[in-house]
C-alpha cells in the first residue's frame, strides 16, 4: 500500500467513526456544528493536489481554505495554482468553490464541502495594487502581509520588521474595500499591530499559536492576541508540532492553545486552522540543496527557528471532531464549541467578505 493510500484508508476508518461520536457529544439535533479549517497548504504541484481534499471530506470537514501561493513562490505560479485548483474543484460534485457566505451555506445544503483560497504574503501582488481585486475575483478570501521574511508591503516574523510600507498600507485599505480578510499570521509583530490599527474590518491570524505557551517567532504575543480580539477578529490554532510544544502534534496540544486564548480574550476570538499537509512532503535534507536553495530556505525558514532535529508532524483533518469532543469534555458550552470549530470564522466572513458577487460592495 502506498503511503498516500494508507493515509486515505486511515482517515476513512477513523474520520467517519469520530465524526458521529463528536456530534453525539456536542451537537443537539439541528445544531450547526461546522468544522471550518481556516488554513491548509500542501505546496502547489498541480491539479492532482485537489485530491488531497478527500482527507477533509472523509473527516467530515465543512469548509477549508486552501493556500495557492506564498512569498517563496513566484507570483505567476500562484496564478497557475488558482487555474488548476479551480478547474479541479469545479470537476468535483462534492466540492464547491465559494465566493460568498451564501455560497458556503448553499454548499452545505447540497452536501458539499465549501472551499476558498488564501495567499501567504503580499509578494503575490507583484507590487501592483490592482492585483488585490483580481485575486478576490479569483477566490482569495484572506491574504497575509509577509511570509516570514520582509517584502514590499511589510515585515515578516523571522526578519527585522520595520513596519508596513506605504504600499502595505494601501493594500490593507484595498483589502478592506473589496472584502478580503487581512491576515496577520507569519508577519512581524510591528507590521501586524500596524495593520490591525489601520484596518476598518476585523482582522485574523489565520493560523498562529500562542507565544506564551511555545516560544517561537511564528507564534503570537498576548499583545497581538488582544489587538486582534479588539478588531473583532479570530486566531486559528495551528496543528504543527513545532508551534504547539515539545513532542508530537496532539489534539491536547491544540486544545491547550485554544483554551489559553479563550481565557485571555474570550471564546469568540479563537478557531481552528490545522495547516495539515496530507501529501507527506518534508523539507529536503540540507546537503541536497544548491547554495541558492539553501540561502532561500535560510531566509524563510532560518535554522535557529527550524532545527533539523525537529521533523514536521501535523495533526490531520480527522482531528477536527476530536478537538470538538475534547472541548466538550472540558465543559465548554455547546455554543462555544460551535463558535470555536467554525462559528467565529463564519462571523468574520459575514463581516468582511463582499455579501454578493459584486466585488468591493460594502458589507451591510
Ligand atoms: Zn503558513
Amino acid at each position: 500500500m502506498k503511503r498516500r493510500d494508507l493515509l486515505t484508508a486511515s482517515a476513512l476508518a477513523g474520520g467517519a467513526l469520530l465524526t458521529s461520536r463528536a456530534y453525539a457529544h456536542v451537537g443537539e439535533p439541528g445544531a450547526e456544528l461546522r468544522y471550518w479549517d481556516n488554513h491548509t497548504g500542501f505546496g502547489y504541484e498541480g491539479p492532482q493536489d485537489v485530491a488531497l481534499l478527500d482527507h477533509w471530506r472523509k473527516a467530515g470537514a465543512h469548509y477549508v481554505c486552501v493556500n495557492v501561493g506564498f512569498d517563496m513562490m513566484p507570483w505567476s505560479t500562484t496564478i497557475l495554482a488558482i487555474a488548476d485548483y479551480t478547474k479541479a474543484i469545479e470537476a468535483r460534485s462534492d466540492l464547491r468553490l465559494c465566493a460568498t457566505l451564501a455560497d458556503v451555506r448553499a454548499a452545505w445544503r447540497a452536501g458539499q464541502m465549501a472551499v476558498t483560497f488564501n495567499i501567504e504574503g503580499m509578494g503575490a501582488l507583484n507590487e501592483n495594487l490592482r492585483m488585490v481585486e483580481l485575486y478576490y475575483k479569483l477566490g482569495i478570501r484572506q491574504m497575509l502581509i509577509a511570509y516570514n521574511a520582509n517584502n514590499a508591503a511589510g515585515g515578516g516574523c523571522h526578519d527585522k520588521d520595520e513596519g508596513l510600507t506605504d504600499f502595505g498600507r494601501a493594500v490593507i485599505r484595498e483589502m478592506n474595500r473589496v472584502g478580503m480578510v487581512v491576515d496577520c499570521a507569519h508577519s512581524g509583530i510591528r507590521s501586524s499591530l500596524e495593520a490591525m490599527r489601520l484596518s476598518d474590518k476585523p482582522c485574523i491570524f489565520s493560523h498562529a499559536n500562542v507565544r506564551a505557551l511555545r516560544d517561537h517567532e511564528r507564534n503570537i504575543t498576548d499583545e497581538q492576541i488582544k489587538a486582534v480580539a479588539a478588531t473583532g477578529g479570530v486566531v486559528g490554532i495551528n496543528g504543527l508540532n513545532l508551534y504547539l510544544g515539545e513532542g508530537p502534534a496532539t489534539v491536547e496540544g491544540v486544545v491547550r492553545h485554544i483554551d489559553y486564548i479563550a481565557k485571555l480574550v474570550g471564546t469568540a476570538h479563537v478557531g481552528v486552522a490545522l495547516d495539515s499537509d496530507p501529501s507527506g512532503w518534508t523539507a529536503p535534507p540540507a546537503e541536497s540543496l544548491t547554495p541558492e536553495m539553501a540561502a532561500l530556505f535560510e531566509k524563510y525558514w532560518p535554522a535557529r527557528q527550524y532545527p533539523s532535529s525537529v521533523k514536521d508532524d501535523f495533526l490531520q483533518p480527522k482531528a477536527l471532531p476530536l478537538i470538538a469532543h475534547r472541548l466538550s469534555a472540558m465543559r465548554y458550552a455547546e455554543k462555544d464549541v460551535r463558535a470555536i470549530m467554525g462559528g467565529n470564522f463564519m462571523r468574520i466572513a459575514s463581516q468582511v467578505w463582499a455579501p454578493s458577487r459584486v466585488v468591493g460592495q460594502e458589507a451591510p
